[in-house]
């Protein structure tokens, strides 16, 4: 299913490094490298299709609920007051990888909407959060309530 110039096609694959949330069958979520604010997350399907535009069900629906329970894990990792839940569609929707994605942008009161970061994030703060997130889903997965 890989496209070989795609760059999540190839931390999919495990050819490019990432700092990792979660993974199974279907989905992976990892760190976004320039995030907007503290905590910002990815979620991409394995499967590689463009946008939301040729977006198969079956991943779709697993995108969206793993996007809950991160949300939650998020939320209770570090404690941002919201979380916007973004995802672009074309380079005129301001999309730069096209290979579709949903963002978890924690956001506080005050901070300007963004949808991208200005600069490379500290590898040791993703890696603490991303460890730090992943504790908390750990006990959200499995179960989760209603
Ligand atoms: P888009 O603009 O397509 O909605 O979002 C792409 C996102 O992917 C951006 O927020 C960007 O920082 C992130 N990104 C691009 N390349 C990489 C990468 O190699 N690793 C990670 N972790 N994030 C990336
Ligand atoms: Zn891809």
């Amino acid at each position: 299913m890989g496209h070989r110039e795609c760059i999540f096609c190839k931390i999919v694959a495990g050819a490019a490094p990432c700092h990792r949330v979660f993974e199974d069958d279907r989905v992976l979520s990892f760190m976004d490298i320039q995030p907007v604010g503290d905590g910002h997350l990815l979620i991409v399907p394995k499967a590689h299709f463009e946008s939301l535009l040729e977006a198969d069900d079956a991943s779709l629906s697993a995108v969206v609920q793993l996007s809950r329970r991160l949300a939650l894990a998020l939320k209770r990792a570090l404690g941002p007051d919201g979380i916007g839940v973004h995802q672009l569609n074309g380079a005129a929707a301001g999309q730069t990888v096209f290979h579709y994605h949903m963002h978890l942008i924690p956001r506080n009161h005050g901070d300007p909407i963004a949808f991208h970061g200005r600069k490379a994030g500290d590898p040791a703060r993703l890696a603490e959060n991303a460890r730090r997130i992943a504790a908390e889903l750990a006990r959200i997965v499995p179960p989760l309530p209603g």
